[in-house]
């Protein structure tokens, strides 16, 4: 029998890259649902060429029209809305939901997948950030298999064979596409060059994350939850080629380390078939003829949004869901051309300055902090005036 998938941001870029490695594999999958945001038409290509039994769009008028642009597939049912999106996790025959929506937005769905018993992919890592502690309690609680997704966490997770006797972990960083741009360039850099990431190709708002290196904060939070490791025993380290994924070093000074071509189909064909392995389409790692590979230390000056990152795990559970919103709303703005790549760190910044709740006690407190924080983030970019 084949299992049942259900894909939470399919048109995305990790959504299009599972179900790459889905396709070649139909002895072993099945696509059953698929969702998107609301870009219809990319969601209508998907739905006619993998033929999932749903389809559904969080825009009720996107949902509307790809009802119209679907009439033609009855087989293929079409439903809209916040609701809409948190049931298809558990639409009959779902096995198993990759969690690859971006944001906070993934958190509820992929919550309602955990509750609903169901495997879990999971790539969206800002849930982690959001809400790390109630989301692994709810993992527990309902016994839910959790696949990391992200391709540093698969490779620690690939590395950690036997968990005894670990010393640390250490998440590598390309460094972005600024890594040695001068720093009073930084002001001026467009949003499309931001998004031209030098290893990988992501959606928009992972890729201005990884220019900030907020991106490595946001995946040192998620490491802290998922593998439910201290701070103090994750490093990050600079290596430019993103071929060594991250490593993890054991008290007799093994250092343990996931290799390969930079390609997400690798730790989503990985997570698919673990404890099996199965063929993802990426081509073989030649050593001799890559580059070099050359590692650094972060330069905290240059991308203070790590620093921030940090700090806000200082500041616990609610500071991370500060962070995790403000960024949100900063690199939106960033993207939109309100704000200056800088800008982001400030708006960070100001956002966690400005608003320190107390640690939620439940989802309902995790979510008003959000909404709060992303109050306090416009004010912050409005006071700015664009800076
Ligand atoms: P993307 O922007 O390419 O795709 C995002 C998907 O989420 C789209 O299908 C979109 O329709 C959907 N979506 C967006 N907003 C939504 C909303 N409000 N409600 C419902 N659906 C919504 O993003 P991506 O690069 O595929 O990243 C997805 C997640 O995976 C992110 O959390 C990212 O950090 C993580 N991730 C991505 C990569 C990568 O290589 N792309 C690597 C590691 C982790
Ligand atoms: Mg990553």
């Amino acid at each position: 029998m084949t299992r049942g998938i259900c894909i939470l941001g399919a048109t995305g870029s990790i959504g299009k890259s599972t179900l790459d490695v889905l396709a070649r594999h139909p002895e072993r999958f099945h696509v059953l649902v698929l969702t998107a945001n609301r870009r219809v038409e990319e969601m209508a290509a998907l739905c006619r060429q993998y033929q999932p039994k749903l389809a559904v769009m969080r825009d009720a008028a996107a949902a509307r029209r790809l009802r119209e642009a679907l009439a033609d597939q009855p087989g293929i049912e079409v439903t809209g809305g916040e609701e809409a999106l948190q049931e298809a996790v558990t639409y009959p025959g779902v096995d198993e939901v990759m969690a690859a929506i971006v944001g906070a937005a993934g958190l509820l769905p992929t919550l309602a997948a955990v509750r609903a018993g169901k495997k879990v992919y999971l790539a969206n890592k800002e849930c982690l950030v959001m809400a790390g502690e109630l989301f692994m309690a709810e993992v527990r609680r309902h016994q839910v298999t959790l696949l990391p997704i992200d391709s540093e966490h698969n490779a620690i997770f690939q590395c950690f064979g036997d968990e005894r006797g670990v010393r640390r972990i250490i998440l590598t960083a390309s460094g972005g596409p600024f890594r040695q741009t001068p720093l009073a360039e930084l002001q001026r850099v467009t949003p499309d060059q931001a998004c031209a990431h030098p290893n990988w190709v992501m959606g928009r708002k992972i890729s201005v994350d990884s220019a900030t290196m907020m991106n490595k904060g946001l995946e040192v939070i998620e490491a802290r939850w998922l593998f439910d490791l201290q701070v103090d025993r994750i490093s990050v380290l600079i290596h430019p080629q993103s071929i060594i994924h991250s490593m993890v070093e054991y008290l007799d000074g093994s250092v343990l380390a996931q290799l390969g071509n930079p390609d997400m189909r690798t730790p989503i064909a990985h997570a698919l078939a673990y404890p099996e392995r199965i063929a993802s389409g990426v081509s073989s790692l030649d050593l001799a003829r890559g580059p070099a590979l050359q590692f650094e230390e972060p330069d905290l000056q240059r991308f203070p949004c790590l620093a921030l990152a940090f700090q806000a795990i200082a500041g616990g559970s609610a500071s991370t869901a500060v962070l995790n919103a403000a960024n949100e709303i900063a690199v939106q703005a960033f993207l939109d051309g309100e704000l200056s790549f800088p800008g982001i760190a400030r708006v960070v910044a100001a956002t966690l300055e400005a608003y320190q709740p107390a640690t939620p006690a439940d989802l309902d407190a995790v979510m008003a902090i959000d909404a709060e924080a992303r109050v306090q983030a416009r004010q912050a970019i409005s006071l700015a005036g664009a800076a």
